[in-house]
């Protein structure tokens, strides 16, 4: 029997205190070498158990072994320089980051997360979602030097990159990985280059997987610069209206998207038909946990456009930033809400 509203989050949460600093987006790790790779290893159990403990049905390692959601998989890239980091506005300028730069052709140096993805898999019975960014969302946060200027070099290097995520999208899955997840937030900021190119890039780095296959777009973690930037967006954020019939038209199976204190008009979902949509429930920028009513009322609302058997409840966007006790006590109020929409709407 499948389960209603199958309840999963969109992929990162907060690392321990004794992992990395917290509530940062690019923290510091506390310790180096062997030390490190314990002490990651200890905070991706530690998260499996708190995400099947809270009721989840789809966990994550909670992207405890990376520092970043970009470039986590950027450090395993060769022809990127990490030593000359330099200051870049990302997502169309919206707030600066200290960037590595692409300065010759792109090659794996090998795996990229095949650790933390066995041992996530070899204690959990759950089903497995694994995340990778999205080819589009690397381009905007790393600086070129190699493959040239304007649209046609940013082109190029998407599906230079898409080539590597596919490489280690096949590797994922052979380790048992059961959804793998590609974030791309940049497409709800380069809406015409998303619906032009993104898509294609996106589809390339899912080439030939045969496990189930997701896409996250969202409106960013919640901090002030996400926060400042939502608030020049006006009463509706139609966003997503530009890029949904193309992900419907794609080879790609999920779609994750923000709901719940949005302004996305919750409409722009019927875009998405033939889709499996993940429903934002859960708010990452608000510290106030939600109850289980809100979040079943926000599926409710997402079942006027979404159907019932391809409905999953999702946050909003990663926890990350967050302190572990909010991030902890929002994963109980998605299972528990996700539990009450059951009831609530099962026939
Ligand atoms: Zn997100």
């Amino acid at each position: 029997m499948t389960i209603l509203f199958p309840a999963t989050l969109a992929g990162s949460l907060p690392k321990p205190a004794w992992l990395a600093e917290t509530q940062k987006l690019w923290p510091q790790w506390k310790s180096q070498g062997d030390e490190l790779l314990q002490a990651k290893a200890d905070a991706t159990l530690l998260w499996i158990k708190a995400q099947e403990d809270a009721g989840l049905d789809i966990v994550g390692d909670g992207e405890q072994s990376r520092q970043h959601f970009v470039h986590g998989f950027l450090e395993q890239v060769e022809g990127i320089d990490f030593e000359h980091k330099v200051k870049m506005g990302i997502r169309n300028n919206r707030y600066d980051a200290m960037v590595p730069q692409v300065v010759a052709p792109l090659r794996l140096k090998g795996r990229v997360h095949a650790f933390e993805a066995q041992l996530a898999r070899a204690h959990t019975k759950k089903k497995l979602k694994f995340t990778l960014p999205g080819p589009m969302t690397i381009v905007d946060t790393v600086a070129d030097r190699f493959y040239g200027e304007g649209e046609e070099g940013r082109i190029k290097m998407a599906f230079a990159f898409a080539e590597l995520l596919n490489q280690e999208a096949l590797a994922l899955q052979a380790d048992g990985v059961d959804i793998i997840q590609f974030d791309e937030p940049a497409f709800n900021v380069y809406l015409k280059e998303a619906a032009d190119w993104g898509v294609k890039a996106l589809e390339r780095a899912a080439q030939g997987l045969t496990c189930t296959t997701a896409v996250h777009i969202c409106y960013g973690y919640g901090i002030q610069a996400n926060v400042d930037w939502k608030n020049t967006l006006g009463d509706e954020w139609r966003q997503y209206e530009q890029v949904f019939p193309a992900l419907a038209k794609s080879s790609i199976r999920q779609v994750s998207l923000e709901c719940f204190h949005s302004h996305v008009p919750p409409e722009l979902m019927k875009l998405l038909d033939g889709k499996d949509v993940l429903v934002g429930v859960i708010d990452v920028a608000s510290d106030v946990i939600e109850t289980p009513e809100q979040v079943a009322d926000t599926i409710g609302t997402a079942l006027q456009f979404v159907p019932k058997n391809r409905l999953f409840a999702c946050t909003n966007c990663g926890l990350a930033p967050m302190s572990r006790e909010v991030a902890m006590a929002k994963l109980e109020a998605l299972a528990k809400g996700a539990a009450l929409a059951r009831q609530r709407y099962a026939d």
